[in-house]
């Protein structure tokens, strides 16, 4: 059974990994992006700086640079010491821990000898704290003088990166709970349907066949959903055919069984009176069996039917033919009644694609029950060739169906009477075994019935075109 965490997890892991692989690389670049703004904002400045005052202490002489550098550091940022030509420093404002007299590293001094300019971070044991220093060569008619140094110190710059780091982490802790939040708030939106439909499938499964997911959202969850309802439905449905179905077929075969078993104790125990009595028995005997094999071999088509692996013979036919074969099978019966037959053909003659022996034991059914449901007049056969198809009529004087039982009398079982059907030996089959036969050739089968007047069933079959089906097979 799944829970709603199985899903809540996956989402939520799947998203917070997500997140680590984005904001972690972000979090970096930003990072990176502030500090290098920082420090090359200051690294311009000093450089500037630097540059500026080595410009202006080439045009002066050294006693007259010393008040002034302690001028310009007061109303500088930065700090500067000034070296000689030696790398000795000669002036020194503000800068700790660097003495006047000391010498800065050779390397410098031969870069400034160069006339370049000097930039770095400084070592720890020259000054205290971390400076950006900027040292520009002081050049005097030409020669190499000395140099002038300028330094930043990184303890600003350093003090508002950690609050801009502190405010990026806050920002990703936020963040990062937020989504963990709403991923906890989606992933229940997303598994609580779940776990609706998984519940409704079980007691569908169980039986419980009324059951309905009741989500209505028009996406891929709703229409799982509506799938669940409409399998629940057709299950249903499905099952109380069946019933249905079986309770119909114990009760039908219950009945000619009932009659052999009585008839036949009758005929063992010579419970008749006369010859003619015993014949009569025998008689009945003989018709029940007869129904009850009928009944079978309906079944049986049927069953093969719903399987669908009733296999037709299709092949080019004259539907006259197969008509005058039909009738000229049920003529006996209809003789026997004193019912006249009557088949009639209009237009002119196009082959249907259908099984032969099928579509005889559709007109067959159809024209026994226009026999057996007459008791005089005539039955009716009309085979017309239109443009578009070939249509049947077969049309009795009998006794007619209501109209109210018209839409049913195709259902297996149906009849219209229970009584009529069994006092002309009926199954209540035929129909349903006509109608599928019908359908799978193609065609339509439609009734018409007026109560005491008579009965009109109308086949109809498209009219194919013999190059498109023989490039079908
Ligand atoms: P059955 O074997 O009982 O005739 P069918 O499926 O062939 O079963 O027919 C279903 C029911 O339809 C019959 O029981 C009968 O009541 C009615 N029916 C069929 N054809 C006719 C007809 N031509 N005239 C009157 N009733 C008919």
């Amino acid at each position: 059974m799944i829970t709603g965490n199985g899903i809540v997890i996956k989402l939520g892991a799947t998203i917070i990994l997500l997140f680590l692989i984005v904001l972690l690389p972000v979090g970096f670049v930003i990072d990176r992006i502030f500090s290098g703004f920082y420090v090359n904002e200051v690294r311009s400045k000093i450089e500037q700086t630097s540059s500026h005052y080595a410009q202006m202490f080439s045009n002066m002489t050294t006693p007259s640079i010393l008040p002034m550098i302690d001028m310009m550091s007061g109303f500088s940022q930065f700090n500067l010491f000034i070296v000689d030509a030696h790398g000795q420093i000669i002036v020194n404002s503000g800068v700790t821990n660097i003495k006047k007299g000391e010498f800065v590293p050779a390397e410098d001094l031969a870069a400034l000898a160069k006339g370049e300019m000097i930039e770095r971070v400084t070592i720890e044991s020259t000054t205290e704290g971390r400076y950006l220093i900027s040292g520009s060569p002081i050049l005097k008619d030409q020669g190499f003088y000395g140099g002038v140094y300028v330094l930043a110190s990184l303890e600003g710059i350093d003090l508002s990166l950690q609050k801009v780091r502190a405010m990026l982490l806050l920002a990703g802790f936020g963040t990062f709970f937020l989504a963990l939040a709403f991923t906890y708030i989606i992933s229940k939106k997303l598994s609580s349907p779940l776990i609706q439909m998984e519940r409704a499938a079980r007691r569908i499964a169980k039986g419980n066949l009324d059951t309905r997911v009741q989500i209505t959202s028009n996406d891929e969850i709703g229409s799982l959903a509506q799938a669940i309802n409409d399998l629940a439905f057709d299950l249903k449905r499905y099952r109380d055919t069946q019933r249905e179905f079986f309770a119909n077929i114990s009760h039908e075969l219950r009945t000619p069984i009932t009659y052999l078993e009585g008839y036949s104790k009758v005929l063992r125990e010579k419970l008749y009176e006369s010859p003619d009595e015993e014949e009569k028995y025998l008689e009945i005997i003989h018709e029940e069996t007869g129904r009850l094999s009928r009944m079978i071999g309906d079944l049986f088509d049927l069953a093969k039917m719903d399987e669908g692996k009733i296999s037709l013979h299709l092949e080019w036919i004259d539907l006259t033919e197969v008509l005058e074969g039909a009738i000229a099978k049920t003529s006996i019966r209809a003789k026997e009644k004193g019912l006249e037959v009557q088949f009639n053909i209009s237009g002119e003659c196009v082959l249907v694609h259908c099984d032969g022996n099928r579509l005889t034991q559709v007109f067959i059914n159809i024209l026994d029950n226009a026999i057996r449901y007459s008791e005089a007049g005539s039955v009716f056969i009309e085979l017309s060739y239109e443009q578009e198809e070939t249509k049947i009529a077969i049309m009795d004087t009998g006794m007619g169906i209501p109209e109210a039982e018209l839409p049913y009398i195709f259902d297996r079982f149906y009849r219209v009477e229970k009584s009529r059907s069994r006092q002309y030996g009926g199954t209540g089959l035929g129909l349903a075994i006509v109608k599928n036969l019908v359908e799978l050739q193609g065609g339509n089968i439609h009734v018409t019935s007026n109560v005491g007047k008579g009965t009109c069933f109308l086949i109809s079959f498209p009219r194919l075109d013999i190059g498109n089906i023989k490039g079908e097979e």
